[in-house]
């Protein structure tokens, strides 16, 4: 359903909205809190000065209200809440003076200034406080406060019913909350104990759909039989002698597990696990290429547009003698039409892209094997359309996302694995630094001595633009300052989300040609790219990354045998940013994320890929997450016939496979 559909809803607040992500009224009852203020009033008993209070009483005296200017207004009056009286000072409510009555009864929450007998009051609600209250707090923006999204939720809840989605025996099971309930109290909640029910609630029915998903890809898979090619592994090994580096013992290893699926009946479902630099690309072309040899057509998928294209320069080079081809989103249609043609016929031997791959309209002549760079960035609905596109192709996952053991089994169950995980030889380990914001000469100084010695540079800031409310260090304030640093000896690049993809590259290929020095981008760097001589990424705020986003950051360095240094620059959680400093393995730095801040983070900065939960948390919800697993195998087992009767998990599980 469309937002317009929401009675009293504007176009201009429906824009604010749509900005925030919020395009159907299922996002928008679906955007939940991302946390609950909890308001009961302050033992007033043991107030110290500084302290932050909640207080109720009566007001004592008429508001007075000064006015700075347009905006910008200061008001005060006095308090009386039975035992003594205080001064309320707040900043821009001046509307509120008329409603402020003497005698009415109000809460005031501040902060307590003993000296002034005080209160510097952040907000005024009406009424006295009996019981704690809890308040959702939502991810907003500068035109669009929390408050206003409540309401807003509140009004479109009011204006629709949300028919459960979980089977009913689920529901009974576990006294789950009809889902309808559930949303309104995630939204509205009055207790406690009613809040956590409808959030596992919610929580389970993510889990239960995502686990459907995973063991129904796991059954499917069983009945497949894979193309058993007939490759003399003499034309791999010799190929292998051939390349300018000498392929580590795990990359050996991974090349015989995954010319063994190729080879064998079986059909091939693998993953490819392996640290950031690890060497998993070069494995890659080697599988394409023992598909080739078999006369199979081959595909492999990035996630973004720059991966893909450096993949595909990577790929011409070692394979000049076959027909390679580019297919991503951006292709004018022209190029578009021709690349599939290509496919179509059969004349494009390795097919390099984006997900524009597995759109329905390009059809492969015979697709043998299907690879996805940077797996966790796919949502597990990819992980069914890339199987369904040839006959049967193998498949073989790539994700440099360590994540424990125990997290795999249950995630990544339906795949055998294969790990890297040792660095290609004469590698050294990143050196890590954790430095202050007041430390930056020092920051300034280790820069100019890597550009001295014609190294590279990136610099990283979380934020594009200069917000008011939280100040922090954006890319364009940072270009100005490394201009006035280094603008004489060197040339500097700038890359942010928002430009233009042929921007990013034209960007990206200066880079890489050494023609830009210091590179200051987002994280839009993060994912795969390669530059060898950029041997420093100095990254600012980092206390805003977790360490595994930060891991995968630092990953763009260190990728030759020259030293490489990765600088976190942060004034908060210096404690928690130590931990990079101490290790270079990307399984301990998944384990202490996971220790320190749950899932939300592991799978790094973007908000997109298989574990995109909008409500659970795969290790905060880990218990649940074993209930929805047992309980989704039993349904694929037992209720498959009665599928019609759950058209919503029909719709959902057929989006990983044909079900027909
Ligand atoms: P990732 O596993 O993060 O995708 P890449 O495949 O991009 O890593 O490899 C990182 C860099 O290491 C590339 O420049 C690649 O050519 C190089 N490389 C890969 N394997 C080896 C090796 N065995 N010895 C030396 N360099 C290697
Ligand atoms: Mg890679």
């Amino acid at each position: 359903m469309e937002l317009t559909n929401i009675k009293g809803l504007g176009l201009t607040t429906t824009k604010y909205l749509n900005e925030l992500g919020i395009k159907t009224v299922q996002d928008l009852v679906e955007y939940y809190p991302f946390r609950y203020e909890i308001i009961e009033n302050t033992d007033i008993n043991n107030l110290k000065d500084g302290d932050k209070i909640t207080i109720g009483g009566l007001v004592e005296s008429l508001p007075n209200v000064f006015h700075f200017n347009r905006k910008l207004n200061k008001m005060t009056f006095r308090l009386n809440n039975g035992s003594f009286i205080t001064n309320i000072v707040i900043f821009n409510r001046a509307f509120l003076k008329s409603k402020l009555n003497i005698q009415t009864p109000i809460t005031v929450i501040g902060k307590y200034d003993q000296k002034h007998n005080t209160i510097t009051a952040s907000d005024i609600k009406f009424g006295l406080i009996n019981k704690p209250l809890i308040e959702p707090v939502y991810h907003s923006s500068f035109k669009i406060n929390s408050a206003k999204i409540s309401k807003i939720i509140n009004s479109a809840l009011n204006q629709i019913t949300i028919q459960n989605t979980l089977p009913e025996k689920i529901i009974q099971k576990y006294n789950f909350m009809d889902k309808n309930e559930a949303i309104k109290i995630a939204h509205n909640p009055k207790e406690k104990n009613k809040l956590i029910l409808a959030l596992n609630t919610l929580k389970y029915e993510e889990l239960f759909i995502f686990m459907l998903k995973i063991n129904n890809l796991k059954t499917a898979k069983k009945k497949d039989n894979g193309l058993a090619r007939k490759v003399p592994y003499d034309k791999i090994e010799n190929f292998i002698e051939k390349l300018p580096f000498k392929l580590t013992k795990d990359q050996i290893t991974a090349i015989q597990d995954i010319y063994d699926d190729l080879t064998g009946n079986k059909r091939m479902n693998r993953l490819l696990q392996g640290d950031v630099g690890s060497g998993k690309t070069i494995i890659s072309f080697i599988s394409l290429y023992i598909n080739y040899l078999a006369g199979y057509q081959g595909a492999l998928m990035a996630p973004t547009e720059i991966l893909a294209s450096q993949h595909y320069q990577n790929c011409i080079k070692l394979f000049p003698n076959l027909n390679v081809i580019l297919l991503t989103g951006k292709l004018k249609n022209k190029e578009k039409k021709e690349a599939k043609a290509l496919i179509e016929e059969g004349k494009a031997n390795i097919i390099i892209g984006t997900h524009a791959l597995i759109s329905e309209d390009v059809k492969y002549k015979n697709l043998g094997l299907v690879i996805t760079d940077e797996q966790h960035r796919f949502g597990v609905n990819q992980r069914g359309n890339l199987k369904n596109k040839g006959k049967t192709p193998d498949i073989l996952y790539m994700s440099a996302t360590p994540i424990p053991r125990t997290y795999a089994l249950t995630l990544y169950g339906d795949m055998d694995i294969s790990s890297i995980k040792t660095m290609p030889g004469g590698r050294k380990p990143v050196k890590t630094y954790v430095k202050t914001n007041k430390e930056i000469k020092d920051v300034l100084y280790m820069m100019l001595k890597q550009i001295k010695e014609h190294h590279q540079i990136y610099v990283i800031a979380p934020l594009i633009e200069q917000s008011d409310k939280i100040d922090l260090e954006n890319i364009y304030k940072l270009e100005e300052n490394m201009q006035k640093a280094f603008g004489k000896i060197c040339k500097i690049g700038i890359m942010h989300g928002k430009m233009k993809d042929q921007e990013k590259e034209e960007i990206m290929e200066k880079f890489k040609q050494n023609q830009i020095q210091i590179l200051i981008s987002t994280t839009v760097i993060e994912v795969g790219i390669d530059v060898p001589n950029a041997t420093m990424i100095v990254i600012f705020d980092s206390y805003r990354f977790g360490l595994s986003a930060l891991h995968q950051l630092r990953g763009r360095v260190g990728r030759s045998n020259l030293e490489s240094t990765c600088i976190l620059i942060s004034d908060k959680e210096t404690k928690r940013l130590e931990v990079l400093t101490k290790t270079n393995d990307g399984f301990k730095v998944s384990e202490e994320d996971f220790k320190l801040r749950g899932s939300g983070d592991i799978f790094g900065i973007r908000q997109s890929g298989d574990m995109n939960f909008k409500l659970a948390d795969i290790k905060n919800d880990y218990d649940l997450l074993l209930k929805a697993k047992e309980d989704s195998i039993n349904f694929l087992k037992n209720s498959k016939e009665d599928l019609e009767k759950y058209q919503y998990i029909k719709k959902q599980i057929s989006q990983t496979t044909n079900l027909d």
